[in-house]
């Protein structure tokens, strides 16, 4: 293994956003089996070869700054993801609006009729019924 070793000196390796290429490319890969279309199969291979290229690339600093924009979207992706489900968890018992303002999610008690509900960022006041 000494030679991998040498091999992979200054290049690299692997991250999040080379891990997550690699499994896009086996989900291909699979639908491509499954619904037995071959060119998806060809296709698959794309993000494979990327994959690859990051974790053999010397520049560094450049694929460490597109691991970071690949977090960053990530992250807002398991945000939106986790407010979701926090949406649907309390919906028996909550409205959700958003401000017609300032766009910012805000929540009331649900089942007090037609209310004036006030912004807690923007103070901007709009009646809904809940
Ligand atoms: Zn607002």
């Amino acid at each position: 293994m000494e030679w991998l070793r040498r091999f992979m000196t200054g290049r690299y390796g692997s991250d999040q956003l080379s891990l997550a290429l690699l499994i896009l490319s086996f989900l291909l890969m699979f639908i491509a089996r499954i619904a037995r279309f071959p060119i998806l199969v060809f296709i698959s291979y794309i993000p494979l070869i990327i994959c690859v290229f990051r974790m053999l690339s010397r520049n560094i600093s450049k694929r460490s700054a597109e691991n970071y924009r690949f977090m960053l979207t990530a992250n807002s992706f398991y945000s939106w993801i986790r407010q979701k489900r926090e949406h649907i968890k309390n919906s028996k018992t909550r409205r959700y609006f958003k401000c017609p303002n300032c766009a910012a999610s805000l929540w009331v008690p649900k089942g007090k009729g037609k209310i004036t509900i006030t912004c807690p960022k923007c103070k901007t006041q709009f009646k809904r019924r809940t």
